[in-house]
């Protein structure tokens, strides 16, 4: 074998390296018992106006606690559901959880606000995802499509995007299930300003480095700007993560920053705690 030939140092016996490879087929085992027995849950993360400070949508997060690891950060599960071909499956079930909660919501004489899921490349990478979204659509018609409520989709700019005209087909697929997309993350990922404007977006999301630069330096500033004029000249609404300050969201403000979410305005949080927002702010 190749491998046994090399004297080159990646070759070399690396007893640590055993024990990262047996860690990480633990976790793929574990993701497939969590996928097969529904151990996710949602958290939901206010987005506001910048302005009125308003409730004026919501973000699905997933989480999962696993028995033994504790509580596993999406940022390290998503990749390796989207490694071991299970982000579709798991994906249709956050669009599905988010849909019966405003059902729930709903039925308890709440105003449900629209909820924005995440999609990562590899699920629009499918020919198939608009349609099966299409289809849970269909269970939900008391929802989508209807006032109020309904679903939207974050789906990351990223290096990932190999088929950027593959990937505006299949977003353009969604925008005409009556979807809106945003652009997540905006401004770490890599791709042209030529091509933002062929992506049928209606929002960006600025990425949160930039808002934590906001008030320590002048170019994270000039950037922020730049990304606020930008999406409003291309007709865009502009979103800021990851807000934490009242002088980081006073700044927004006066940059003409539509909508903010953040730990100043809410944390990601489970369905019983929007629930009790959804009760306050519904009272006159
Ligand atoms: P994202 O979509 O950009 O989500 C924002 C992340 O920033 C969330 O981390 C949120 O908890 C965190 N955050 C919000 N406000 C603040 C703040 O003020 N300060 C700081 N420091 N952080 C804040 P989370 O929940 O760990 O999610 C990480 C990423 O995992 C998400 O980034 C998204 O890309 C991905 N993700 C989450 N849920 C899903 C899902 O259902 N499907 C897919 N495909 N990806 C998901
Ligand atoms: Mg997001
Ligand atoms: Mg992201
Ligand atoms: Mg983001």
């Amino acid at each position: 074998l190749r491998a046994k030939e090399s004297n080159r140092p990646y070759h070399f016996y690396d007893p640590s390296l055993n024990a990262q490879v047996a860690r990480s087929l633990e976790l793929q085992s574990a993701l497939r018992r969590a996928t097969d027995c529904q151990e996710f849950e949602l958290h939901y993360q206010p987005k506001v106006d910048t302005r009125t400070r308003a409730l004026v949508g919501l973000e699905a997060l997933i989480r999962w606690t696993d028995p033994q690891r504790g509580i596993v950060p999406p940022g390290v599960f998503v990749p390796v559901l989207e490694e071991i071909g299970l982000i579709g499956q798991v994906g249709e079930w956050v669009v599905r959880r988010a849909l019966a909660q405003q059902r729930e919501w709903l039925r308890m004489g709440l105003v449900p606000p629209r909820i924005a899921v995440n999609v990562s490349v590899r699920q629009l990478q499918s020919p198939e995802f608009a349609a099966e979204i299409g289809r849970v659509l269909q269970d939900f018609p008391d929802i989508h499509g209807a006032s109020p409520g309904g679903l939207d989709i974050e789906v990351t700019e990223s290096v990932a995007m190999d088929d950027p005209a593959a990937c505006a087909r299949r977003l353009a697929d969604l925008r005409r299930l009556a979807i809106g997309i945003a652009i997540d993350d905006f401004g770490t990922g890599h791709s042209s300003l030529a091509y933002l404007t062929t992506l049928p977006a209606q929002a960006l999301k600025i990425d949160r480095s930039f808002i934590a630069g906001l008030l320590v330096t002048s170019e994270a500033r000039t950037i922020v700007q730049t990304i606020i004029s930008l999406a409003h000249a291309l007709r865009m609404q502009v979103i800021a993560e990851g807000v934490e300050s009242e002088d980081q969201a006073a700044m927004l403000a006066e940059m003409g920053c539509d909508q903010m979410q953040g730990y100043l305005c809410g944390r990601p949080q489970p369905a019983t705690a929007i629930e009790a927002l959804l009760r306050r702010t519904e009272r006159p």
